[in-house]
């Protein structure tokens, strides 16, 4: 099978309409606001695939924007196994899973991720965003708490919102904030601690040990979410649980399908009863129309593709390591400890000068603003991708100093 590529026309804003409706008039005055606040967000079009480099508005540039670590979201490996899933299965799923819309490549996927993650059983969701604001919502409810770092992500934030549990929101990684939240809860309460692993906007890692020893301690439940971990930590490449040895601490395991694995979808694994608690309590799950089974046959053969090049992890690890370094030497700290390298810019109009000059050099790396990250510290973020060549990192090393006022020729 050949995947031809077709060109297609960058598309121009779209052109100003006939005025709104009068109940939809807010929209203009807080279209304004946002406006003024320097948060305005375009849509650029795609061309062609992501991979090392990405054709953004007819622009090609080298691609620091993508969440495709590993490279596999543009590779033909993954669209000949969804092609010959929709031939055999058919494209849409065309029912929610309990209804039929269960396939024989989702079931086959669920079961390649518990194996990967080393648990009972895996529940495929549409997305990530459903999986965590399902398990969330399906776990704890009114007169429970939640305690959840402030960096995490929105989807966890809309699942503690929809469970209408008591929130306690502790500093970023704050691991006493956590056990004083703990403290002061009554043991009543079901509990539950919620973090990313590695956070999105930050690079970081949570100290998932410390975390899960004041859970155990105070019998909390631990869910965390590795949408930017998994297929890039861990011996086996199921995330950090497994790079921090704690898979014992961690009761649900929230991961994508999108990322790093290159296709779409998330899912929650664990024990066989947690389980069969969500598909009977999982809301988006239960109501919604399974993903295309194609879709799953392409993330399982990504999850082949984990045990069978390793190699794309490690140097993908070793790689950002090394630019971190470099750029350390030249008196430019990024933060973060993976292969999400994040700048802090400031305001969200320096963000956006700084990634319109980085494209000007042939770079894409987006600039991340307010409600992504607070106001005042947008930043750069440049995600490496294995497909990454040696002279692209050499150009992102040089354009980050720049930007930063650093030393050139790092
Ligand atoms: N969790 C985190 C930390 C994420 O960054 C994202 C996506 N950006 C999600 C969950 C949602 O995953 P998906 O894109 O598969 O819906």
């Amino acid at each position: 099978m050949t995947c031809r590529i077709e060109p297609a026309a960058s598309r121009s804003p779209a052109p100003a309409g006939p005025p709104l409706p009068e109940p939809l008039g807010w929209i203009a005055a807080a279209w304004g606001e946002i406006r003024a606040r320097g948060l305005e967000r375009r849509l650029r079009l795609r061309t062609g695939r992501q991979g090392r480099a990405v054709v953004l508005d007819g622009r090609p540039l080298v691609n620091f924007g993508a969440n495709d670590y590993l490279g596999y979201a543009g590779d033909v490996r993954l669209a000949k196994a969804a092609a010959k899933a929709a031939c055999a299965e058919g494209f849409g799923a065309g029912a929610s899973p309990l209804v039929s819309g269960h396939s024989a490549a989702h079931d086959r996927l669920e079961r390649a991720i518990a194996e990967l993650l080393a648990v009972d059983a895996a529940l495929v969701f549409p997305s990530g965003f459903a999986a965590n604001t399902a398990a969330i919502a399906a776990l704890v409810g009114p007169g429970d708490l939640i305690v959840s770092d402030a960096r995490n992500h929105a989807s966890i934030i809309d699942g503690c919102r929809l469970s209408r549990a008591d929130i306690s929101v502790y500093p970023h990684r704050d691991m006493r904030a956590l056990d004083a939240a703990l403290v002061a809860s009554p043991a009543a309460q079901r509990r539950l601690v919620v973090t990313d692993t590695l956070f999105s906007m930050d690079g970081t890692a949570a100290p998932l040990a410390d975390l899960c020893e004041i859970a155990r301690r105070h019998g909390a439940m631990v869910l965390v979410d590795e949408a930017h971990a998994t297929g890039v930590f861990g011996e086996r490449g199921s995330g950090l649980v497994e790079a921090a040895g704690c898979a014992d601490g961690v009761h649900v395991r929230v991961g994508t399908l999108s990322k790093a694995l290159g296709a779409g979808g998330g899912f929650v694994a664990g024990h066989a009863d947690l389980i069969r608690w969500l598909a009977h309590a999982a809301r988006p799950w239960i109501f919604s129309t399974a993903h295309p089974p194609a879709v799953a046959a392409a993330a399982w053969r990504a999850v082949e593709l984990l045990a069978e090049e390793p190699h794309r992890r490690h140097e993908l690890l070793d790689r950002a390591a090394d630019v971190r370094d470099r750029l350390a030497h030249a008196g430019i700290s990024v933060g973060g400890d993976a292969q999400i390298l994040p700048l802090v810019v400031g305001t969200a109009e320096a963000a956006v000068a700084a990634a319109a000059h980085l494209a000007d050099e042939g770079l894409f790396v987006p600039a991340i603003r307010p409600p992504s990250v607070p106001a005042g510290e947008s930043l750069l973020r440049a995600s490496l991708s294995w497909h990454h060549s040696t002279d692209d990192l050499d150009r992102l090393v040089r354009g980050l100093l720049a930007v930063a006022g650093g030393r050139s020729g790092a």
